[in-house]
C-alpha cells in the first residue's frame, strides 16, 4: 500500500450537492454516461491542442479514443479515455471540489426552494459527479500525459475520498462505476448504445462498446463521430443540436434558439451558435466590465480555446456555441487572437448572424419575451457599444409602455412607430427605478392627456443607453423630461409665450427665491395634476443618472435644471397672493417634490419634511411652527 495516501474531505458544497443530486435526478439518471463521456472529450481536446506545442505528450500513442465496459459479474461500468489525464494536484482541484463559480448562489437557490430542483441541477450542470446517481463507489485512476506518475482516486460519495499515488502504464483517465442494485439496467449493451448515440453522437471521437464474450469481434464503434459541425444541417436533427449544446455549455437547459452556417468565401469557418434557455450561471451582469463570455474556438476541428470571447461583441456575450475556423494558425495563442485581421473578418459576419438568429427569435413573442426577460439588458449595451450597428439593436429590444396594462407587456420600437399619432414627432420615453414610478411621474401627464405612448425604462443600463440613442428610423428619441409634445402645433408656443407673460411677475419671484437651483421658472401646460416638474436639456443629466454617477464614485456636473408650474394648480395659484418669505417657502417645497419624483434623493430630508408639515399646518389654519 503506497504510503503517500490521503483520506480527505470533499467541500461542504460538494456533500450537499451529491446528496442533492442522487435525489433529484433518479428519473434522468443514464445522463451519468453523457457527463463522463463529455468530459473525456474534453480531455482528449486538450491532449491534442497541448500536444501542437509539445508532441512527446503523445507518448506515441495518437489513437484518440472512449471506451466503454460493463461487467455483470463485478457490477461495473468503465469509461475510459486517452486524453490528457490528471496529475495528483489536479485530481485534489478537480474532484472533489466545485470550482464552477455560482456553485454558492446556485445552493442557495436549492434550499430556498422555490423552483424545482431537477430543473435547478440541469441549469448548473452536474459533471463528474453525476457517477454517483448510478454508482455506490466510484474509482478513477488517471495518468497526465508526459508524467511518470498515476493517481488512484476513490470515493463512496459520503463526504470523503481518498487519493494514492500508482502505477499506471496507460495514457488518460479510467473511471470505473461500482453499479447501485437499483442501477443494473446499465449492464446492458443495447442499453448503453442508446444512450450513448442519444446524447453523445455529437462528440468528435470515436466511442466504443465493448460487449462481453464478443472478444472475437472486437470492441465496435458506437457513435458517428464527426464534429457536429463540420456534418450539412439538413442531417441533423433538434436533439442532436440541443445535446451538443449541453456538452458546449455542461448545462442541461434547452437553447431558445441557434443558428448553424458555414461559410466558404475568401475565408473559411463555420459557426454554430446557440441563445441559452436559462441565464448561465458563470454569466455576470449587465455591467460592461463584467463577463467575459465567448464560445469556442476550434481550428481545422481541433480545439484551441474556451471563452474565445474576440469572435462576438460584449453585448453577445451570452450567446454560446463553436467557431472552427481553417485560415487560423493551430498554434495561435489568446494574444495573437486580439488583434488579428482573420478574428476580425469572422467576427463581423458572426455578429451579423447572430443578430439574424434573434431577429428570427422574435418572430415568436413568448420565446421572444423570454429571451428579453433574460439578456435584454445585456443586448441593449449594443446600442452604445456598436454603433455601426445601433438602429438594428435597437429594433432588437423591448420596452416596456405606458400603452400597454403592464410592466410585462413589452413593445418594440416598430410598434412603437406604428403605433405614432399624427403630428408627432418624436419617440418618447421615460426612465424611472421602476415602472410604478415611471407611470406617476408628473412628466407624463401631458402625454397622457394627449393620448401619447410613453416607452418606460428601468434597468440601469437604460439611462446609459437612452443617451446614446437619439434617433430610431429617422425620427428623434427624446425624454420626457427634456421635451414637450408637439402635436398641437404653433398654436402651443403662442398660448405658453401668453401664459408666461400673465405670470411673470411670480416667475420672476420663484426665481429669486430659488436662487441658483434652477436655470429659468416657467409656466407650463405639461401638468394636469402635480404642481411642479424639472425639465432639461438635451444634454443635461437627470436625477437618477446622476445618482448612478455618484454611486459609481464620479462627480460629474450635471447642469441647472428649468422649473415649470403647473399654472391650474391651486397651490400655485396661491402663490399670486402671499409674501416673499411664504413664496421661498412654497418654492422649494415644489422644487424637492419635482425632484423627489424624479427619483432623486434629497441632500437634507430632514428639512423637506419639516417645511412640508409647517406649509400644510398653515393651509389647515393651525398656530406656524418656526421657519427655518
Ligand atoms: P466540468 O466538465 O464542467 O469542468 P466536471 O465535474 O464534469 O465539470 O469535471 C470537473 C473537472 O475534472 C474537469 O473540468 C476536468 O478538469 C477534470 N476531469 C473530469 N473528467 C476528466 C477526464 N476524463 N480527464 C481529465 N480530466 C477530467
Ligand atoms: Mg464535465
Amino acid at each position: 500500500m503506497s504510503e503517500d495516501k490521503q483520506t480527505r474531505k470533499f467541500e461542504a458544497e460538494v456533500s450537499q450537492l451529491l446528496d442533492l443530486m442522487i435525489h433529484s435526478m433518479y428519473k434522468n439518471r443514464e445522463v451519468f454516461l453523457r457527463e463522463l463521456i463529455s468530459n473525456a472529450s474534453d480531455a482528449i481536446d486538450k491532449l491534442r491542442f497541448e500536444a501542437l506545442s509539445d508532441e512527446e505528450l503523445f507518448e506515441g500513442q495518437t489513437d484518440l479514443r472512449i471506451d466503454i465496459e460493463f461487467d455483470e459479474e463485478d457490477n461495473t461500468v468503465v469509461v475510459r479515455d486517452t486524453g490528457i489525464g490528471m496529475s495528483r494536484q489536479e485530481v485534489a482541484d478537480n474532484i472533489g471540489t466545485i470550482a464552477r463559480s455560482g456553485t454558492r448562489e446556485f445552493l442557495e437557490k436549492l434550499k430556498s426552494g422555490q423552483e424545482n430542483d431537477a430543473e435547478l441541477i440541469g441549469q448548473f450542470g452536474i459533471g463528474f459527479y453525476s457517477a454517483f446517481i448510478v454508482a455506490d463507489k466510484v474509482v478513477l485512476r488517471t495518468r497526465r500525459a508526459g508524467q511518470e506518475e498515476g493517481v488512484r482516486w476513490e470515493s463512496d460519495g459520503k463526504g470523503e475520498y481518498e487519493i494514492s499515488t500508482v502505477e499506471r502504464q496507460e495514457r488518460g483517465t479510467e473511471i470505473v462505476l461500482h453499479l447501485r442494485e437499483d442501477a443494473e439496467e446499465f449492464l446492458d449493451g443495447d442499453r448503453i448504445e442508446r444512450v450513448v448515440r442519444r446524447y453523445s453522437d455529437h462528440i468528435s471521437f470515436p466511442i466504443y462498446l465493448h460487449e462481453p464474450g464478443e472478444d472475437d469481434e472486437g470492441p465496435r464503434q458506437i457513435n458517428e463521430a464527426s464534429a457536429l459541425w463540420t456534418r450539412p444541417r439538413s442531417e441533423i436533427d433538434d436533439e442532436e443540436y440541443v445535446n451538443f449544446y449541453r456538452h458546449v455549455t455542461k448545462g442541461f437547459d434547452e437553447p431558445l434558439t441557434w443558428v448553424h452556417s458555414k461559410v466558404e468565401g475568401r475565408l473559411k469557418f463555420s459557426l454554430l451558435f446557440y441563445v441559452p434557455g436559462e441565464r448561465p450561471l458563470d454569466l455576470a451582469g449587465p455591467h460592461p466590465t463584467e463577463g467575459a463570455g465567448g464560445v469556442k474556438l476550434y481550428v481545422k476541428k481541433v480545439f484551441i480555446l474556451d471563452d474565445a470571447e474576440m469572435f462576438l461583441p460584449r453585448y453577445l456575450r451570452f450567446i454560446r456555441g463553436v467557431v472552427d475556423a481553417d485560415d487560423l494558425p493551430l498554434n495561435v495563442s489568446r494574444e495573437m487572437l486580439q488583434d488579428n485581421r482573420v478574428v476580425a473578418a469572422i467576427r463581423k459576419t458572426a455578429t451579423k448572424r447572430a443578430l439574424q438568429m434573434l431577429e428570427e427569435l422574435s418572430e415568436d413573442q413568448d420565446d421572444y419575451q423570454k429571451f428579453w426577460s433574460t439578456f435584454g439588458p445585456i443586448l441593449k449595451e449594443g446600442i452604445v457599444e456598436d454603433p455601426g450597428r445601433k438602429q438594428e439593436v435597437a429594433s432588437l429590444c423591448r420596452f416596456a409602455s405606458t400603452a400597454m396594462d403592464s410592466s410585462q407587456q413589452t413593445v418594440s420600437l416598430d410598434e412603437y412607430v406604428e403605433r405614432m399619432k399624427d403630428g408627432q414627432e418624436a419617440i418618447y420615453y421615460i426612465t424611472a427605478d421602476s415602472y410604478e414610478a415611471a407611470v406617476a411621474s408628473p412628466h407624463l401627464e401631458i402625454f397622457a392627456r394627449e393620448g401619447i405612448e410613453v416607452l418606460v425604462m428601468t434597468d440601469t443600463v437604460d439611462e446609459w443607453v437612452s443617451s446614446h440613442l437619439s434617433e430610431y428610423d429617422e425620427i428623434p428619441v427624446k425624454s420626457v423630461d427634456r421635451a414637450t409634445p408637439d402635436v398641437d402645433g404653433d398654436d402651443e408656443q403662442e398660448e405658453t409665450d401668453e401664459l408666461n407673460e400673465e405670470w411673470s411677475d411670480v416667475i420672476e419671484r420663484v426665481e429669486s427665491a430659488l436662487g441658483g437651483s434652477v436655470q429659468q421658472v416657467r409656466m407650463s401646460k405639461r401638468l394636469t395634476e402635480s404642481p411642479a416638474c424639472l425639465v432639461r436639456e438635451q444634454w443635461q443629466m437627470g436625477e437618477r443618472m446622476k445618482r448612478m454617477m455618484e454611486q459609481a464614485g464620479q462627480q460629474v456636473p450635471t447642469g441647472t435644471p428649468t422649473m415649470e408650474l403647473n399654472p391650474d394648480h391651486p397651490l400655485v395659484a396661491r402663490l399670486r397672493d402671499i409674501d416673499d418669505e411664504q413664496l421661498e417657502e412654497w418654492s422649494k417645497l415644489f422644487f424637492d417634490q419635482a425632484r423627489l419624483s424624479e427619483g432623486a434623493v434629497l441632500e437634507a430630508p430632514a428639512v423637506f419634511v419639516r417645511r412640508l408639515n409647517r406649509l400644510m399646518g398653515q393651509l389647515s389654519g393651525e398656530p406656524n411652527d418656526d421657519a427655518d
